[in-house]
């Protein structure tokens, strides 16, 4: 569980407001839920053969007895706060969340035992177009920041009962094979079998990659859907490529599953996944509501924004306010306080406290500013403020206090 330092929140924040600009030109809303849940919540959604609810959640008993989980994931809270608030009453939601996410993993790079999330949910809509809506959101969240090394895959896991057929399918053949399995993939062969396709494990690829292939067992509805989806990909110049052992481990996933992967991390490569679960909302008691989404992890996004260099909006102070007697702290605060009332969007860095000017000009010149107001014993008695620019050879000059806004609006090009 890492702390986020002030060196590095810039880039979180740049991260954070583009996908809040992406989210708010598609016009989705925000929904905020506890970091708590009942055990059962997730156990129920995410499914009780799977990584996260076996062996990855942080479980624990409250002081009534009741099992609590911090959250692996957003979707379960989501469609639960989304059924229990009435939002799901014949109306079609677009929500978003964003924040930390609870998983006992072995910490690695891009794998962490708190990580964050922003996760995307569309409730009532389904059509392949609102498949392709969540693509084309996050294809234009990549381009909005510059990243460029991101490959799109996608695949269908058809209707419920398809999967039925195809899960005796792999039953059978993985029984045929079972030597070859791992511990973990044993387990699943009955519980949970499609699982085993997302096994990370390499000993375990050979027997994966020649497992029977879903694409024969697809029912018409869903073929037609995903054939549908691919032509709206298409249309809108999406590349993508169709990868049948993709799955997601969920339950209740069907039709369209996708991820965003790249290669400039290493092994962990997944930004984003998300895919279909019309079945969640009815499992959970309500309506049969159709339900697509996507999740993408923070950090690993946050690491391809550094690997990639790419440019962080400046967030120097403009100006550094100095002040030499403490006589004078009250018109610098004022100053200070004026400037922020007349410029909207000035970054105002006043000094607070003592310091020769020696230290303090320093320290304006170390926090990036790129000018110094100062305010000492000429200016006081002439009512006026100099102005020492820091980061180009300028002649310092002084000027009449009430000037100073309008100066400082040309000077510094702002508004
Ligand atoms: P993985 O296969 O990498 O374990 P997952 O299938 O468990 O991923 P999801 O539950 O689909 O992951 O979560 C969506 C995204 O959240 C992932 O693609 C990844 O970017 C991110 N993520 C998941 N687990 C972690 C973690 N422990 N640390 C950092 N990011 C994570
Ligand atoms: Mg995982």
């Amino acid at each position: 569980m890492n702390d986020i330092l002030p060196a590095q929140t810039p880039r979180w924040q740049q991260l954070e407001s583009s996908m809040r600009e992406v989210l708010q030109a598609y016009c989705y809303d925000e929904i905020r839920m506890p970091i708590v849940e009942s055990t059962r919540l997730f156990k129920r959604s995410i499914g009780e053969a799977t990584d996260i609810v076996e062996k990855e959640m942080y479980t624990f008993t409250d002081r009534n007895q009741d099992s609590l989980s911090l959250r692996p994931e957003g979707t379960a809270s989501c469609v639960r706060a989304a059924l229990q608030n009435g939002l799901l009453h014949n109306q079609v939601q677009r929500l978003w969340y964003m924040g930390p996410m609870f998983r006992h993993e072995r910490p690695q790079k891009g794998r962490y035992r708190q990580f964050h999330q922003i996760g995307v949910e569309a409730f009532g809509m389904q059509g392949p177009d609102i498949d392709a809506e969540m693509i084309l959101m996050t294809a234009r969240l990549w381009q909005k920041l510059g990243l460029t090394d991101l490959r799109l895959e996608i695949n269908s896991l058809g209707s419920a009962e398809a999967r039925g057929v195809y899960r005796d399918k792999l039953v059978e053949y993985f029984s045929a094979h079972q030597d070859q399995l791992d511990e973990d993939s044993q387990r699943r062969l009955t519980r949970n079998p499609l699982r085993i396709l997302d096994s990370k494990n390499p000993d375990m690829q050979a027997v994966i990659s020649q497992a029977p292939e879903f694409a024969e067992y697809l029912d018409q509805e869903s073929a037609d859907h995903f054939a549908q989806l691919l032509g709206l990909l298409d249309t809108a110049g999406i590349d993508y490529t169709v990868n049948p052992r993709l799955v997601r481990g969920l339950d209740y996933y069907c039709k369209t599953v996708f991820e965003w992967i790249t290669d400039s991390l290493g092994a962990q490569g997944t930004v984003c996944a998300g895919g279909r679960y019309d079945g969640m909302v009815e499992h959970f008691g309500g309506k049969p509501t159709p339900a697509v989404g996507f999740a993408m992890g923070l950090e690993r996004l946050i690491a391809m924004l550094e690997e990639a260099d790419i440019a962080l909006p400046d967030s120097a102070p403009d100006v550094y306010l100095m002040c030499m007697q403490a006589q004078d702290m009250n018109t610098a605060m004022q100053i200070a306080e004026n400037l922020r009332n007349d410029i909207p969007g000035l970054r105002v860095l006043q000094h607070c406290g003592a310091g020769s000017f020696k230290s303090q000009i320093k320290k304006a010149d170390k926090s990036g500013a790129t000018l110094a107001l100062l305010l000492g014993e000429t200016e006081r008695q002439n009512n006026s403020i100099s102005i020492k620019h820091l980061r180009e050879q300028q002649d310092q000059i002084e000027i009449p206090q009430t000037d100073l806004s309008s100066y400082l609006k040309k000077a510094l090009q702002k508004a």
